[in-house]
């Protein structure tokens, strides 16, 4: 706590009203459309959202590799289209797709170049090699070229090259993905450890839902380019848990009863057979379930069934594929400023 009993901590990473628009020959995409958002140190951070919602934009952005078109972005404290440099030194990443090992060098020459060119005079460089290389099990890999390591253990080193850089904030596009379980589970508990140990910083994005339950402490999840939600995981998953209910009624829904549900709530399918109908149904809040039975029993149907689907974050991303009348609650994180 600070002297006026203020319990907020400076954010680490601060992003106001950015734009990043990709001009195509046809249109002008907004990729990225006034996001504002602030990240304290020592959180791990995941973006979700549906494909082409502006997660790897956001990233790529943070890291200073795309120029934002409007807004701009802060890394600790430095702005990062004008200080690239100091920016810089706080932060690594792992990126989906790119090549950030160079695969003919063994894991041990990888890490030596990465270490030399991103973090000299950074300590002892053996010891950090050392302790990158126990920390992701690396060690019976280490003289082993990249090329010959399964896509699992090349994650692996790529993340290990990201962390001998030994910066404060780590940016991470996907990690998980094409991983086993074993290899994500074990991911997983690396990067928790990071964050708890070493203090890091991590923002990831993903579709693997599982992993950012389990190892992100807040979930920002966008869609077409703007922030639907922002809240600890724990919350967004409470949320949806008691939303979406599934209810069977006997026979067909009358369409003026479905068009009331659709209307008021978010009707996420409806699958009607000769003798009865299955509707799942998105409701804002749990206590108005009542009133959503009450809108069937209004239109003269028999309700045969309840029941309330079992939380994930699944319903978060569903629900982004349904036209909404409103977007999802925008909520800060508790003790954000
Ligand atoms: P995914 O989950 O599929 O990786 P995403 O959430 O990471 O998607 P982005 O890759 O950031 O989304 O893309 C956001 C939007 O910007 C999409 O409409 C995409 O087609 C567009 N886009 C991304 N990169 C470029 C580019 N280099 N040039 C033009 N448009 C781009």
């Amino acid at each position: 706590m600070t002297e006026n009993g203020d319990s907020t901590t400076r954010p680490i990473i601060s992003v106001e009203n950015l734009v990043v628009a990709y001009d195509r020959t046809e249109e002008t995409v907004r990729a990225v459309d006034g996001v504002d958002l602030k990240i304290e140190p020592e959180t791990i951070v995941g973006l979700i959202g549906p494909n082409g919602a502006g997660k790897t934009t956001l990233l790529k952005t943070l890291l200073g590799l795309v120029s934002p078109t409007g807004g701009y972005v802060r890394v600790d404290g430095a702005d990062v289209a004008e200080h690239p440099h100091r920016a810089h030194a706080t932060m690594a990443a792992m990126l989906e797709g790119a090549r950030s090992t160079y695969w003919r060098l063994t894991v041990r020459e990888n890490l030596e170049f990465f270490s030399r060119i991103n973090a000299a005079g950074r300590g002892d460089e053996r010891d950090r090699i050392r302790e990158v290389i126990d920390r992701l099990n690396l060690d019976d890999l280490s003289e082993e070229v990249v090329n010959d390591l399964s896509r699992g253990q090349k994650q692996r080193v790529s993340l290990a090259v990201a962390l001998v850089q030994d910066t404060e904030i780590l940016f991470l596009d996907e990690p998980t993905l094409g991983l086993d379980t074993a290899a994500s589970l074990d991911l997983q508990a690396s990067l928790v450890e990071l964050a708890e140990q070493q203090g890091m910083t991590i923002v990831l994005s993903s579709h693997d839902l599982d992993a950012i339950e389990s190892v992100c402490h807040r979930g920002v999840v966008l869609d077409d380019g703007h922030i639907v939600a922002d809240d600890d995981v724990e919350n967004l998953v409470d949320v949806f848990r008691t939303e979406v209910y599934e209810l069977v009624v006997e026979g067909q829904l009358p369409p003026a009863a479905r068009s009331e549900i659709d209307r008021t709530y978010d009707l996420v399918s409806c699958t009607e057979l000769r003798d009865r109908t299955t509707l799942e149904v998105a409701v804002p809040d749990a206590g108005r379930i009542h009133e959503l039975t009450g809108t069937v029993v209004a239109h003269g149907s028999q309700i045969e069934s309840v029941r309330t689907l079992e939380g994930s974050l699944e319903p978060v991303l569903d629900s982004l594929s349904f036209e909404r009348s409103e977007p999802l609650e925008r909520r800060p994180l508790r003790g954000a400023p």
